[in-house]
């Protein structure tokens, strides 16, 4: 009998290889119902994600989509086996619970005693000191939502490979992506300059969600290994 599959929210005759790739995924990680999310704001940026949180979804924007079906099959199915690994291991809830029970009430308490030092107590060396001590506690928390993401992202890349069997092709497909940026607006300004400097100081203090593209092709390379020794 063939897998049944819902798949809700994605036009089939626009994106027919994005539809037919992610039912065939679906089947790999027996996953009967996906609700298709199209997120306007971000049309033109590149955006694929898998989420678990309320129902199972997935995120492509528009950018994205045209992405996907300019692959070819097995570098799709690589890229969206995987989303749906995030996706099937509920890796957005793990998130979620990092973010409410751990980094908001650090960020709510940092934030309550840099007001009261500024209300009542300021120049007092013991708010001080908490201030800077829970300055330090917040970026661990942050910087361990981000070791925890980074290794998600491992997981994901390694049943990619497992699920699929075509490390060369998921390795073209995430080259690809990552080359897939927004050049449009020739070279950098000083506003564009100024903004890649915050994010590289977001970068030294919070660290990275994702491994680098020479980490994750390492690890593929080293997964595709394996599969071949199998
Ligand atoms: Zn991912």
């Amino acid at each position: 009998m063939p897998h049944q599959f819902t798949i809700k929210g994605l036009d089939k005759n626009k994106y027919p290889e994005v539809y037919d790739s992610i039912s065939r995924v679906m089947g790999y990680y027996g996953i009967d119902k996906i609700s298709f999310k199209y997120p306007v704001f971000f049309k033109k940026l590149n955006l694929i994600k898998g989420q678990s949180l309320m129902g199972d979804s997935i995120k492509i924007s528009e950018r994205s989509l045209s992405f996907l079906e300019s692959l070819d099959y097995e570098e799709r199915d690589s890229v969206l086996a995987h989303e749906l690994s995030h996706v099937y291991n509920r890796d957005e809830v793990l998130y979620t619970l990092i973010f409410v029970f751990l980094i908001f009430p650090l960020f709510i308490f940092e934030l309550s005693l840099l007001i009261l030092s500024s209300l009542l107590l300021f120049g007092d060396i013991f708010i001080i000191s908490l201030i800077i001590a829970g300055m330090l506690v917040f970026i661990l928390s942050v910087r361990f939502f981000m070791w925890v993401s980074r290794n998600s992202e491992i997981r994901c890349d390694r049943d990619a490979v497992l699920k699929i069997k075509r490390p060369e092709a998921f390795k073209r497909a995430l080259i690809s992506y990552y080359k897939n940026i927004d050049r449009s607006q020739g070279r950098p300004g000083i506003p564009v300059i100024l903004f890649s400097l915050l994010l590289l100081v977001f970068y030294f203090v919070a660290g990275s969600s994702h491994p680098t593209l020479k980490e994750r092709i390492e690890h593929m390379d080293h997964v595709g290994k394996a599969i071949v020794q199998q």
